[in-house]
């Protein structure tokens, strides 16, 4: 049973079999503001009014994307490995080094992780 499919290589993820969750926030960042008396005591109407009509010709999403943009991918083992290498220049053709530990073995000695054929029996 296919559940995911790797958003990296595009190979196929099946139900309760290894993957990661890569979540990426790409927010506006700035540095603290330095807001003086002269600043707080200056007239910002016509400003604001400006802004206001500046944004109502713009496309809401550019907008949006401009301030937050937010992205959630599956990648399988091969592809978790290559994006942790060098997360800026991902090519999912880069990962397939074998680790040296078996990560899937281990989460599942721990009872984290159901088999990947399923623990509800056979399917029907
Ligand atoms: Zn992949």
């Amino acid at each position: 049973m296919i559940a995911y499919q790797c958003d990296g290589c595009g190979r196929e993820l099946k139900k309760g079999a290894l993957r990661y969750r890569v979540k990426i926030d790409v927010r506006a960042a700035y540095d603290e503001l330095q807001i003086g008396l002269a600043d707080l005591v200056r007239d910002h109407r016509q400003e604001l009014l400006d802004l206001i009509e500046q944004l109502s010709r713009k496309d809401p999403s550019k907008i949006e994307e401009g301030i937050y943009k937010g992205f959630e991918l599956d990648l399988c083992p091969a592809c978790q490995r290559a994006y942790i290498r060098n997360p800026l220049k991902f090519h999912p053709e880069q990962g397939a080094e074998t680790p040296e530990i078996d990560i899937d073995g281990f989460l599942r000695s721990l009872g984290k992780a159901p088999s990947p054929e399923g623990d509800s029996g056979p399917e029907a």
